[in-house]
């Protein structure tokens, strides 16, 4: 019994016969079927045929004839493209020297079968079948891929455009509850009894808490939104902006931060002050028993620089390297230690945004390295610098 094709054509061959000898056509037809095929074959013979039988019926192939009285066979390719269709093309001819044939393939048809050897008519039109299908099958892929990339990004998008109108129309009906309980806690205070005392002090803390947490959900939501075009920043003189912002600290805990020449990045200052301020701010808070230190320094890896901030502060377990990244996730209780969660997870979408990625290299009790890159967009300036060291002490008093 003959084998039906692999592609489960039992349903039918649909082929445009290209063919002005019908006996060449029955013999290639009688081919087919003998290799297993159902065939359903129009036989044509001219350009304007072949034309009219594109335009309205859907073939699984096409076998042409190279040349023929009224019309070249590979012609069928310029009408093809008309239509904008993908049928495979074989052509089936009785003489064509191999270069012609090389130089048809190149030209887009997918075989040629000679037709003193049309034993190879029946494997030609499987092998062509299947890449059809293959074909088809990657298109779908990329089609659906394209799909759920296009969704994602929407979804995205209307969640962090929920997240900001959020965080923002939540602040002013928040600030009337803020202000009216503070109001009600000075007014009232020690008038009412220890339980209203109590419950006043409980919902300013519960509304002042919150006015914190929509403060930074409000920043983690605007970065991006602004369109901001970057610009060259001196990573030195963003820092130096950052240890003036935090020299009350530095000073307080007797903080040391180091730093080795750093480059010139193209980015948004605010976001660059924004994201070393996260950082060494962690730096300080999470210290250890000994004085913070903090080592600033950058090294560059072929299209990126790679920034490392450094401390030896109390460490992160290695399960909890990727969580401490999400928005709202904490290792600590806020009576141990202040704070919403967010930091860490401005410093991601701050470094993402600009093309960058961000972990941290930490043991609990050794310190944490914090890493980010940066796309290496300006020439190289490190190594034009001297090391020098900041401590709290010459910062506050310069
Ligand atoms: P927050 O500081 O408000 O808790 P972050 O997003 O900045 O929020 O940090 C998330 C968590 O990551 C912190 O609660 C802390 O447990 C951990 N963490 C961040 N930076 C450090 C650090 N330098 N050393 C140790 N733990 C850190």
């Amino acid at each position: 019994m003959t084998q039906l094709p692999k592609n489960g054509n039992n349903k039918g061959l649909r082929v445009l016969l290209i063919e002005d000898a019908p006996s060449d056509a029955e013999i290639e037809i009688a081919e087919l079927r003998n290799g297993g095929f159902d065939v359903a074959a129009d036989v044509v013979a001219t350009g304007d045929q072949v034309r009219g039988h594109l335009g309205k019926t859907s073939y699984d192939v096409i076998l042409a004839d190279y040349s023929l009285p009224n019309f070249r066979g590979m012609d069928t390719l310029d009408i093809l493209r008309e239509k904008s269709l993908n049928t495979p093309l074989i052509l089936v001819t009785g003489a064509l020297s191999s270069e012609t044939a090389v130089e048809c393939v190149k030209q887009g048809a997918v075989d040629y079968v000679m037709k003193d050897n049309l034993a190879r008519l029946v494997l030609c039109v499987r092998r062509a079948l299947e890449d059809t299908r293959l074909r088809q099958e990657r298109a779908r892929g990329q089609e659906q891929l394209a799909h759920k990339v296009e969704e994602l990004a929407r979804s995205n998008c209307d969640l962090e455009q929920f997240a900001y109108v959020a965080s923002h129309d939540l602040q002013e009906p928040l600030r009337m509850v803020a202000a009216y309980t503070q109001l009600l806690a000075e007014r009232y205070r020690g008038k009412l009894d220890t339980t209203a005392d109590r419950y006043i002090g409980y919902a300013v803390e519960g509304a002042t808490r919150m006015q914190a947490l929509l403060e930074d959900l409000l920043a983690f939501s605007r970065i991006g939104r602004n369109g901001v075009i970057p610009t060259p920043i001196d990573t030195d003189t963003a820092i130096e902006e950052v240890l003036r912002n935090l020299a009350f600290t530095l000073k307080e805990h007797n903080v040391t931060v180091t730093r080795n020449p750093l480059p010139t990045i193209l980015a948004d200052r605010f976001q660059v002050v924004q994201l070393f301020q996260n950082l060494i701010g962690n730096a300080i808070k999470f210290h250890s028993k000994q004085a913070p230190k903090v080592t600033i320094s950058a090294e560059k890896q072929g299209e990126e620089w790679l920034f490392s901030v450094f401390d030896n502060g109390i460490g992160i377990a290695v399960e909890h390297k990727e969580f401490i990244f999400k928005i709202f996730q904490r290792l600590h209780t806020r009576a141990e230690y202040p704070g919403n969660g967010v930091g860490l997870a401005i410093c991601k979408k701050i470094v993402e945004h600009n093309g960058g990625r961000i972990w941290v290299d930490s043991e609990l009790g050794h310190g944490s390295n914090f890493r980010f890159t940066f796309p290496a967009a300006l020439a190289d300036r490190a190594g034009k610098k001297e090391d020098y060291e900041l401590s709290a002490e010459n910062l506050v008093s310069g």
